[in-house]
């Protein structure tokens, strides 16, 4: 209802920016949070969608969802409506990292703080990022799978590069493979990029690489499980699902079951419990006005961003009970026994 009321305001041109700020009797003081999803065909943006929008409720907040499907033009367009609602904060899973400045100065001038959510958001003045810690989720692909082939060949699936994120795992991952590459103990047998994050991309690029390599490839990091989904398809149709060690993130329910199944060797498991609650946390403080605690800070070439920084978790067969499941993010049934 208060949406409403915020839309019906918005309408009779009265601020409705703020309803901390508002003093009419009539207004009702409720925090109205935008949270802006880059793309919730993706199963993990679903499950954060829903734990950030109770933890809001929670704390009193009230949020209007939109997600722009994996289009920058869409996204830019729906936060501007959401601007134009009256909304008090703003959370933002950036579909394109260097795209939202327009958006976010819009919102610095009508005084609405701006939350990155999980992906930083570039050159522009955001007031929190609250994320993974996203170079150990790349160091801790790499460990493990320098683990099981110490020697051998590797070939690099990026994440979307439009995703700042994409960077960062990278990064990571190179931590630990950059002194093994000088070394001779790795041969990067190849390297692409997977526009969106999409598994069908990461198929055909791993098909590919399957052909030009003739099916010689000993390792695949993958940065998370939708594109390791798509791998793990290729590798299968040339009947090498399990015998090529490959990495993911996410925990996405086919992903564990993969790991379950020895055909996905790990994946990076962030517990979104974690990061949707702080969030929703995060842009409450932020609407009341008061200030977030961050013990590291991240440059996004504007400002030194306060970065609120989660830990993530390594999983594989050994440890998948103890970790996504004993946390109740998927149930033991869904893992090992309902596969498709
Ligand atoms: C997130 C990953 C996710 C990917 C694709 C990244 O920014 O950090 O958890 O797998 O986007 O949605």
């Amino acid at each position: 209802i208060s949406a409403f009321l915020l839309l019906l305001a918005a309408a009779c041109g009265q601020d409705a920016s703020n309803g901390n700020d508002n003093d009419d009797a009539s207004s009702d003081n409720d925090i109205t949070i935008g949270l802006s999803v880059a793309d919730l065909t993706l199963e993990r943006w679903q499950h954060d969608r829903d734990i950030f929008v109770d933890k809001a409720e929670e704390l009193g907040a009230e949020v209007l969802v939109q997600s722009a499907d994996g289009e920058d033009e869409k996204q830019l367009s729906q936060i501007q409506n959401m601007l134009s609602q009256g909304i008090d904060v703003l959370v933002i899973i950036a579909n394109n990292s260097d795209a939202l400045s327009p958006v976010v100065n819009q919102a610095k001038e009508e005084n609405i703080p701006v939350v990155a959510y999980d992906r930083l958001i570039n050159n522009a003045e955001i007031d929190a990022y609250v994320s993974f810690d996203n170079e150990r989720v790349g160091e801790m692909q790499a460990e493990y799978l320098v683990e099981q082939v110490p020697a051998g060949k590797y070939f690099l699936l990026g994440g979307a590069p439009t995703d700042n994120n994409a960077q960062m795992f990278r990064d990571g991952q190179m931590n630990i493979l950059a002194p093994l590459i000088e070394n001779g103990d790795i041969e990067v047998v190849g390297d692409q990029w997977v526009e969106g994050w999409s598994a069908e991309t990461a198929m055909s690029i791993v098909e590919n690489a399957l052909t030009a390599n003739e099916n010689d490839i000993d390792v695949i990091v993958a940065t998370n499980d939708s594109t390791a989904g798509g791998a793990v398809q290729a590798l299968a149709a040339q009947n090498l699902a399990g015998e090529v060690a490959i990495s993911g993130q996410d925990a996405d329910l086919a992903a564990v079951q993969r790991i379950a199944e020895g055909k996905q060797s790990m994946t990076v498991y962030k517990p979104i419990q974690d990061i949707a609650a702080k969030n929703a946390e995060v842009a409450v403080q932020l609407a009341n006005g008061e200030d977030t605690e961050a013990e590291d800070t991240v440059n996004n070439g504007t400002v030194d961003v306060p970065f609120i920084k989660l830990e993530p978790i390594k999983v594989s067969q050994d440890n998948l009970v103890d970790t996504v499941i004993a946390d109740g993010f998927h149930s033991f049934e869904d893992v090992y026994e309902n596969v498709p």
